[in-house]
């Protein structure tokens, strides 16, 4: 086992090597993850859309509606009530 550290309260956090990942943020346990997790923990958090970025992609979502959408095929596939899709 090797020992980390828990990002949230410092409390050591032992690790089977495998589990190890240079990168990786370690938790004692799973009330400090939930802590790491709100608030600065959580990437999002604080950042909020600019009414710019709101209207790209009130732009985008408009685009995709009806023959636009990447659903859609070109044609209507008729749905028989009994026998499903033939
Ligand atoms: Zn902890």
């Amino acid at each position: 086992m090797i020992k980390t550290k828990c990002s949230v309260c410092g409390k050591s956090v032992f690790r089977y090597p495998s589990e190890i990942r240079e990168t990786e943020i370690y938790y004692c346990s799973r009330s400090c993850r939930a802590i790491a997790m709100k608030g600065n923990g959580n990437t999002n958090y604080g950042k909020h859309h600019s009414k710019e970025a709101i209207e790209k992609i009130k732009a985008r979502r408009s685009l995709q509606v009806g023959n636009k959408g990447p659903g859609y095929k070109g044609q209507i596939v008729k749905i028989c009530s009994i026998g499903g899709v033939r």
